[in-house]
């Protein structure tokens, strides 16, 4: 069968078997296309049936979780934990808590993650899980019982060997706290079957800025490439949560003017650069909207989302040099695309997980703008996490600069393998294809050598 074939009937596999798992769909379309020119070459994946394979996780736990409320009532949410792929390691990606949480989300969460995790060039499989359930206007006590209920299931299926869940959104330090110590209580093992974890009890340091911090050297690679650099750039952050933060604290040491963020009500424009402490004090401690950022700074504009333009965000229609999507899944479409190149921008970073429709992704490389994929621009969280890991397994204690040093170093070798399969393939610059590729690559190889299980 003809490579172009072949995906598309794995595809439409796809289609029919998981109706509704819209996201799940775009992103396999995504990594199946761009492995076209491999598959032509190599026909050993479509003898090992790898795509088919590939696509149907090894692992699907979904589960109830009942919890009660401050007010005594007893609540339900669905709870997921989707075990991809462990050719390379045991499963490892976060837990998202999210009202718009649905196995399709979970489904392509932990496919991308196979193949960030495979570029990193670490021993660790691909998964991803999650809930339901809003942590937004809970109190601290229902976060917690709502962990605690979500454990008491999920303890069974994770291990430090086995699957190693993180934080995503809605799961920040509290979170992983909470479902820690859940976990030890169960188990009556104190070990590294979180990541994320506070660095008082076994958290690694630089875990908690690693996904923005290297978004941010990612970006620089791939300026650098072109003789250019962040210094001086005029940067768009969209999100104002765990990535979008520390992409903004990163882009200020780095000398770039981080102009923008948001949340889910609004986007604050400040044209002096986006004030960093602000931002902290106002979503990572108080948990509140951005629009407190406006009235603390009277320079910035808040852009409540009724006002966004048809179609597109906020974010994406204030000129700047390079765009970072650090929010959420098709946040950046084919308006926000146009107005992006329109106004000039050289790079779209994506810090979220498929942050760019495939539409806006289409046009803004016909329009020659520059371009970080998820899958290795935001590899640099899970890369600290399976540091964290090694560090609880030897029960040793690494510095901040030599996990920063180290964070470093991957993503500039995450950069030159998409970059140097990208050109194998004749595609020079084209780091989503190269990504794809690369990531795949290890990954299909290895399954191959594991043997059809
Ligand atoms: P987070 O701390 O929970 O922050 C998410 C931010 O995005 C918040 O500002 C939130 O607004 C906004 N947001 C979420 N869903 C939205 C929606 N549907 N519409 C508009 N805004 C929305 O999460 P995070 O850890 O920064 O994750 C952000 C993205 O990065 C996700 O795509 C995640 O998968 C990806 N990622 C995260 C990591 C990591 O290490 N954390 C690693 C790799 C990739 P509110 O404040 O109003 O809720």
């Amino acid at each position: 069968m003809d490579a172009k074939d072949y995906v598309e009937s794995v595809l439409e596999d796809i289609r029919r078997c998981s109706p509704g798992q819209e996201e799940f769909y775009q992103a396999a379309t995504e990594v199946f296309h761009s492995l076209i020119p491999l598959l032509s070459e190599e026909k050993k994946y479509y003898e090992h049936s790898i795509l088919e394979r590939l696509v149907l996780p090894e692992r699907s736990i979904i589960f109830k979780v009942t919890w009660v409320d401050d007010s005594g009532k007893v609540r339900t949410n669905l709870g997921y934990r989707v075990q991809f792929n462990s050719a390379l390691g045991p499963y490892k990606g976060g837990l998202r808590f999210h009202p718009t949480v649905t196995l399709g989300i979970v489904k392509f969460l932990g496919f991308e993650q196979i193949f960030k995790n495979a570029l990193t060039g670490l021993g660790i499989g691909g998964g991803k899980g999650g809930s339901n359930f809003d942590p937004k206007g809970k109190s601290d006590n229902e976060v917690m019982r709502f962990c605690q209920a979500f454990m008491n299931e999920l303890y069974r299926h994770i291990g430090q060997t086995r699957d190693v869940p993180a934080g995503d959104i809605g799961v920040g330090a509290r979170e992983i706290g909470y479902l820690f110590g859940q976990y030890k209580l169960l188990t009556a093992r104190f070990e590294g079957s979180l990541t994320g974890k506070g660095v008082g009890w076994g958290g690694s340091l630089g875990r908690k800025e690693a996904t923005g911090y290297g978004s941010v050297y990612f970006a620089e690679h791939i300026l650098n490439k072109y003789g250019d650099e962040l210094k001086g750039k005029k940067c768009c952050v969209s999100g104002a949560g765990n990535v979008a933060t520390y992409t903004i604290e990163k882009l200020h040491k780095m000398g770039a003017i981080p102009i923008t963020c948001s949340d889910s009500k609004g986007t604050i424009y400040h044209p002096a650069g986006i004030d960093v402490n602000t931002l902290k004090a106002i979503k990572e401690v108080g948990r509140e909207s951005l629009e407190k950022y406006a009235q603390l700074h009277p320079d910035a504009t808040y852009i409540p989302v009724h006002n966004y333009p048809e179609g597109g965000h906020a974010v994406w229609s204030i000129p700047c040099d390079v765009a970072f999507p650090s929010a959420t899944q098709n946040e950046l479409t084919i308006v926000d695309a146009k107005n992006l190149v329109k106004n000039g921008c050289i790079l779209v970073n994506e810090g979220a997980n498929m942050p760019t429709t495939l539409e806006a992704y289409e046009y803004l490389r016909a329009h020659g703008v520059h371009f970080g994929p998820a899958k290795a621009a935001n590899a640099g969280g899970v890369a600290v996490s399976q540091l964290e890991m090694a560090q609880n397994a030897s029960m040793q204690h690494w510095s901040f600069a030599e996990i920063d040093t180290r964070l470093f170093g991957i993503m500039k070798d995450i950069f030159t393998t998409a970059d140097e399969t990208a050109r194998e393939f004749g595609e020079e610059g084209n780091l989503l294809l190269g990504a794809n590729i690369a990531g795949f690559r290890r990954v299909a190889d290895a399954m191959i050598d594991e043997g059809a299980v």
